[in-house]
């Protein structure tokens, strides 16, 4: 099985969230999750899924000048991923409403389930959840580790 490439954006809009990326099949499906990822199998983050991304658009790092979206962009984290479904293809589990994909990045690792849920009667909404095992632990890992991976600086750091 393939590794894609997967990034996460910390993006300082009108409210600071971070821009869950997944490389498949060319693009970078993407949601937007307004509280961070979570190590903690316990936390079950909103996850609203936002247009596709161009693939290079996953080394981005900058200011979105004014407009939608406007401010500040770090790449929070980023690696490689797998998809843990091995009978079906990511896009086809995406369809299905439930992903499962084993991350390989500088600050997440393991297993995560992404799963269609039904919050505020949206049909772009899912949950980010950890899964059990060797990876989860109860960090706040975005207060502890807040820097870009590839720059070093803080969201404030650019805008
Ligand atoms: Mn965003």
């Amino acid at each position: 099985m393939a590794k894609n490439r997967f990034v996460i954006h910390k993006h300082g809009a009108r409210s600071v969230h971070y821009d869950l990326r997944l490389e498949d099949e060319g693009v970078l499906k993407s949601w937007a999750i307004p509280k961070g990822p979570s190590t903690n199998p316990a936390d079950k983050r909103l996850a609203i899924q936002t247009d596709d991304h161009a693939l290079d658009y996953a080394d981005f790092e900058g200011i979105i000048p004014e407009g939608y979206g406007a401010g500040p962009v770090i790449i929070w984290d980023q690696g490689t991923f797998k998809n843990m479904k091995a009978t079906l293809s990511l896009a086809e589990s995406l369809s299905n409403g439930e992903a499962t994909v084993f991350l390989e990045g500088e600050k997440l690792k393991g297993a995560y389930v992404l799963v269609k849920t039904n919050y505020q009667g949206k049909d772009n909404a899912w949950l980010f959840i950890k899964m059990k095992d060797e990876h989860a632990d109860q960090r706040a890992i975005t207060t502890e580790l807040p820097l870009s991976v590839v720059s070093g600086k803080a969201l404030e750091d650019l805008s």
